[in-house]
């Protein structure tokens, strides 16, 4: 492995469009946002094989619109057949992920299951030599090193689908690695950017879930007003383009216009804008290295147009010095970080962790854990179910 090596490798050169889609996680809001797209670009992309873990309702609604030649069901729920269009096969256990990750039909990933659920499937696309748009961020997290190796190993393609790191996917285009002076992740700071820490000790779920400006899954929304969403980033970010904690800067920008910007060494700060529309990283991911003409709402350049950009303040948001920690040591702490911030985030959901609680329980449960620099797949697992166990307990104590 060479040290230049980036998971985002952008060396192909003559590609030939990839447009045969499995979608994993097709019933979430990163999965019906990539069926919007589908169903805008049309042929020749087309959707070969989607999952869903629990909404096997909506899977069903999928497959009749838009005919996939497989569905997944992931939940063990999956009792009988739903009523799928003729020729849709009907697979049913969360081993079958790996089925659509690597059924040689496939030739796009859409990583789109939530959590450390996703890493498997993940791993098993890279490795399967497919173009990976990842939206699992934790996949990343918990197993960075291996992602790195499987993607080397399948001459696999990552294409970030995370608005942030597609957007210095695009700008990190303008100069040479060795010229990347930082990057800088933008954070819209979620519902809480102005709440004082008094005022964070008694947030609700309700006040959690009520995010400004983008519309997301139930734990992401979670995670950006803990702003441990951002931390994920920095970890992301770190494994995506091969660069030390001292590179990756966060900002605070309320508008969610400006998605990440690189500086490189001449001073020069290189941004994506787009108005915050998942379909958009998300269409980049599954056509590059096109662009094509999208329907989705582009910025009024006739109307005044307000961008703040603010310092982060790391006192009421700590999610993201523990970034920069878990970023800089490596090895398990990403993973344990996860799993015990997966825990608490459903804890919370079920009102059983304060808000402020959340943050607090993982850098307890970093700290407790038994580090390894350089973690194999069967040890990053049994950290992952030590970290939420250890975090239930926590919580019934606290
Ligand atoms: P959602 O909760 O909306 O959707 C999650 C999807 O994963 C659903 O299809 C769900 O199935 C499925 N799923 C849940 N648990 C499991 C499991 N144990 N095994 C297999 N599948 C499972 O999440 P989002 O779409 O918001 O997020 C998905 C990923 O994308 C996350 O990693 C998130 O961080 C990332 N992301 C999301 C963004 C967004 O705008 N939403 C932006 C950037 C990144 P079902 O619904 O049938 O139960
Ligand atoms: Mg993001």
């Amino acid at each position: 492995m060479t040290s230049t090596w980036t998971m985002v490798n952008q060396k192909h050169s003559n590609p030939k469009p990839k447009t045969s889609i499995a979608i994993l996680g097709a019933t979430g809001s990163i999965g019906t946002a990539t069926l919007s797209v589908l169903s805008s670009l049309g042929k020749p992309w087309r959707l070969i094989g989607a999952s869903a873990h629990s909404k096997v309702v909506e899977l069903t609604e999928i497959a009749n619109r838009h005919e996939p030649h497989m569905v997944v069901v992931t939940s063990e729920q999956c009792f009988s057949r739903p009523n799928l269009p003729p020729g849709c096969q009907f697979l049913c256990g969360p081993e079958h992920l790996q089925t659509l990750a690597e059924h040689p039909e496939v030739d796009t990933v859409v990583a789109a299951v939530v959590g450390s659920a996703g890493l498997h499937s993940a791993l098993c696309a890279a490795r399967a030599g497919k173009r990976l748009a990842l939206a699992n961020k934790e996949a990343l997290v918990v197993a960075g090193n291996l992602m790195k190796e499987a993607l080397l190993a399948g001459s696999g393609e990552l294409i970030p689908v995370d608005s942030e790191h597609s957007a210095i996917f695009q700008a990190i285009k303008t100069g040479q690695p060795r010229e990347i002076r930082r990057i800088i992740l933008t954070a819209s700071g979620g519902p809480f950017r102005t709440w004082t820490n008094r005022q964070l000790s008694e947030a609700t779920i309700t006040d959690a879930l009520a995010h400004p400006t983008w519309q997301m899954g139930r734990k992401i929304t979670i995670d950006s007003a803990t702003m441990m969403n951002k931390a994920l980033e920095i970890i992301e970010a770190k494994w995506l383009f091969d660069l030390p904690v001292d590179k990756i800067q966060v900002v605070i920008h309320p508008q969610s216009i400006i998605h990440s910007m690189v500086e490189f060494s001449d001073g020069s700060v290189i941004a994506q804008l787009s108005p915050p529309d998942m379909r958009l990283p998300i269409q980049y991911a599954l056509t590059y290295p096109q662009r094509i003409v999208s329907p989705y709402p582009k910025l009024d350049w006739t109307e005044s147009l307000n961008l703040e950009l603010i310092a982060v303040d790391l006192d009421r948001f700590p999610a993201i010095q523990l970034g920069w920690e878990v970023c800089s040591k490596a090895g398990t702490c990403g993973a344990v970080v996860n799993a015990a911030n997966e825990a608490a985030v459903e804890l919370f959901l079920a009102g059983k962790l304060r808000f402020l609680q959340i943050v607090e329980v993982c850098q307890r449960i970093l700290e407790q854990h038994n580090f390894d620099p350089s973690p194999d797949l069967p040890y990053l697992m049994e950290l992952d179910r030590w970290a939420r166990n250890e975090t239930r307990k926590w919580a019934s104590l606290n």
